[in-house]
C-alpha cells in the first residue's frame, strides 16, 4: 500500500471528539502496515492528569492483538490530515516490538518519509548484552 493511501485510512478517524470534562479522544490518529499486509489503527486519547496515550500507542495494541509485531509502515495524522512524526516514547516502543522495526518507514511530515532508525540514533538497545 502507498503511503497516501495509508494516510487516508489514519484520517478516517482522526477528528477530536470531547467526551467529558477530563477526556478528548481522536485529535490524533494513527494508522500501521505490517509486513504481512494488514492495517490497524489506533486513535490518541488525552486525559486530565496525563493518562491517556498516543495514537501510535493505540494502533500497536490493535497489531499486537492480532498476533503481530512487524511494521512496514506507519502514518500519525492530525485533523487536518498532517502527518505527525511520533514522540519518542513511541519511537522507542516501536522499536522494542522487533529489532526489524528499525526498518520500517515513517512519515513524519506530509510527504517526508524516513525510517525508524533514522529517528532514533544512538540506540541504546545495540548493547550486544541484550536479547533484541
Ligand atoms: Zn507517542
Amino acid at each position: 500500500m502507498d503511503n497516501v493511501s495509508l494516510k487516508q485510512i489514519a484520517q478516517k478517524f482522526a477528528g477530536s471528539k470531547r467526551l467529558n470534562d477530563f477526556i478528548e479522544y481522536g485529535g490524533v490518529a494513527a494508522a500501521i502496515e505490517t509486513i504481512d499486509g494488514n492495517i490497524y489503527t489506533g486513535v490518541s486519547i488525552d486525559t486530565a492528569c496525563s493518562m491517556g496515550f498516543c495514537a501510535e500507542h493505540s494502533a500497536v495494541a490493535e497489531m499486537l492483538k492480532h498476533g503481530e509485531s512487524q511494521i512496514k509502515s506507519l502514518v500519525a495524522v492530525d485533523e487536518e490530515g498532517n502527518a505527525v512524526p511520533p514522540c519518542g516514547r513511541c519511537r522507542e516502543l516501536i522499536s522494542q516490538l522487533s529489532k526489524e522495526n528499525l526498518k520500517a518507514t515513517i512519515e513524519v511530515k506530509n510527504g517526508i518519509i524516513v525510517t525508524l532508525a533514522e529517528i532514533l540514533p544512538y540506540d541504546w538497545k545495540e548493547d550486544p548484552g541484550r536479547a533484541w
